[in-house]
């Protein structure tokens, strides 16, 4: 868990904001972690564009 993982739970951030937040903290995650943020980051953004929904 890190302050992406806990504010995207929260939904106070959008996916967007989600990347670039992701982008600065790339270097201090570990690769497993910054792997699991990009496919929340990937749920979110089908969540807020119902054409990507299955
Ligand atoms: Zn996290």
């Amino acid at each position: 868990m890190c302050i992406i993982c806990i504010d995207l739970a929260k939904q106070k951030l959008t996916s967007a904001e989600g990347r670039r937040a992701l982008g600065e903290m790339r270097g201090q995650l570990d690769a497993a972690h910054v792997a699991e943020v990009e496919q929340k980051l990937a749920d979110a953004e089908k969540l807020a564009d119902p054409a990507k929904r299955p």
